[in-house]
C-alpha cells in the first residue's frame, strides 16, 4: 500500500520510478489489512492527523469508482472510559469537521465518536492501484540500499525495515483476524470498541463479508491462528450484539501422493477434485 502509493504519486509529478519488492499482492502485510480508515496506533499525532485527513480525501473521492474497491462507511469508535465523560474531540479528528459523539449502533449504546471511514478492499484494491502505475514490478529482494541505481531510494519495505536497515526498534505486532459471512450485519457500518486496550474489538464490512478483530500483540515470529483469539472476537460480536455470519474459513483438498504415476492418475484425480469442490 505504501509503496505503490508513493510511486503513483510521484509519477504524477513527473518521475520517473523503478519499483522493485521482494513479494506483491497476498504475501504482502498490506492484503491482509481490514482496511478502512482509522489512525491506530501510529504518531505523531499531529503529522498523522494531517496525513491521514489528506489520506481519507484522497480515498473518498476513489469510492466514486467501485472498480477501486474502496467505499465510504460510517465509522464508529468506542474510546477507553465509560463514555459518559464530557466530550472532547479526539486528537485525530482535529482536521475532520463532521466527527460527532453518537451512541453506538450496538447493545448498551455506549457513546462513540462517529465519523467518514473510507473502507478498502486490498484483493481489489491493490491489483486496481497497480495497474494505474507506468511502471512494473521487478520482484527481487533488495539486500543494500545503498547498492540501488538511480538517484533515491524510497524505502518502503514495511516489516522488512527491520532486516534491511537493522532496525530493532521495529516492533511486529500480531494482528488477528476473522472472516465471516455478513449475517444480518450493517454493511455500511465500521465499529471499533477501544474500550479494553488488552481485548481491542472491531468489526469491518465488506462488499460480500465481515472483517473481525482483533489485537495488537508484540511478537518476533510468524504465528498461526490462535483459536482462543477467534473465540474472544466472535464473543466480543455477540456481547455487542452484532448478528455475523458462519466463519469462512479455507478449506484445504489434498491432491498429492500419487507414487510413481503421476501422469497416470492426474486427470482422473483432477476430475475428482473438481466433484469434491
Ligand atoms: C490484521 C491487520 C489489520 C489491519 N487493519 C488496518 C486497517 O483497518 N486500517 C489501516 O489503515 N491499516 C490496517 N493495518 C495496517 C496496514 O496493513 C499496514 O500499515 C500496511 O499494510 C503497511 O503497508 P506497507 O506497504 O508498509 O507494508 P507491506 O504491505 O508489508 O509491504 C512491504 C513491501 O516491501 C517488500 N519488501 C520488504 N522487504 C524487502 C526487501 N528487502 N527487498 C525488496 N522488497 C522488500 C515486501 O515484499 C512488500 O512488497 C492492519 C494490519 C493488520 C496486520
Amino acid at each position: 500500500m505504501i509503496g505503490l502509493t508513493t510511486t503513483l504519486v510521484l509519477e504524477s509529478l513527473g518521475h520517473t520510478v523503478r519499483v522493485v519488492a521482494r513479494a506483491t499482492g497476498e504475501a504482502t502485510t498490506s492484503a491482509v489489512a481490514g482496511a478502512v480508515w482509522f489512525p491506530y496506533r501510529a504518531g505523531p499525532p499531529q503529522l498523522v492527523a494531517a496525513w491521514a485527513a489528506r489520506t481519507r480525501a484522497w480515498l473518498v473521492e476513489l469510492a466514486a469508482n467501485a472498480a477501486t474497491g474502496v467505499d465510504v462507511l460510517e465509522g464508529y469508535e468506542i474510546e477507553p472510559g465509560t463514555g459518559h465523560e464530557p466530550p472532547e474531540l479526539p486528537w485525530w479528528a482535529v482536521d475532520l469537521p463532521e466527527v460527532t459523539r453518537v451512541a453506538a449502533p450496538c447493545v448498551g449504546a455506549p457513546l462513540a465518536w462517529r465519523f467518514v471511514a473510507p473502507r478498502v478492499t486490498p484483493a481489489t484494491f491493490l491489483p486496481w492501484l497497480t495497474s494505474q502505475l507506468r511502471a512494473t514490478i521487478e520482484l527481487r529482494s533488495v539486500t543494500d540500499l545503498t547498492a540501488e541505481p538511480g538517484d533515491l531510494v524510497v524505502n518502503c519495505t514495511g516489516l522488512g525495515a527491520r532486516v534491511l536497515c537493522n532496525d530493532d526498534q521495529l516492533q511486529p505486532l500480531l494482528g488477528q483476524i476473522v472472516v465471516t459471512r455478513p449475517g444480518a450485519a450493517h454493511l455500511g457500518r465500521s465499529l471499533t470498541d477501544d474500550r479494553d486496550p488488552d481485548a481491542i474489538f472491531y468489526i469491518i464490512p465488506r462488499r460480500d463479508e465481515l472483517v473481525l478483530g482483533g489485537c495488537a500483540i508484540p511478537t518476533d515470529e510468524l504465528a498461526g491462528e490462535d483459536p482462543a483469539i477467534t473465540a474472544r472476537i466472535l464473543a466480543h460480536a455477540r456481547r455487542l450484539g452484532l448478528d455475523v455470519g458462519d466463519v469462512l474459513r479455507v478449506r484445504i483438498i489434498h491432491n498429492y501422493g500419487h507414487g510413481g504415476a503421476g501422469y497416470t492418475l492426474a486427470r482422473g484425480c483432477a476430475e475428482a477434485v473438481a466433484q469434491l469442490i
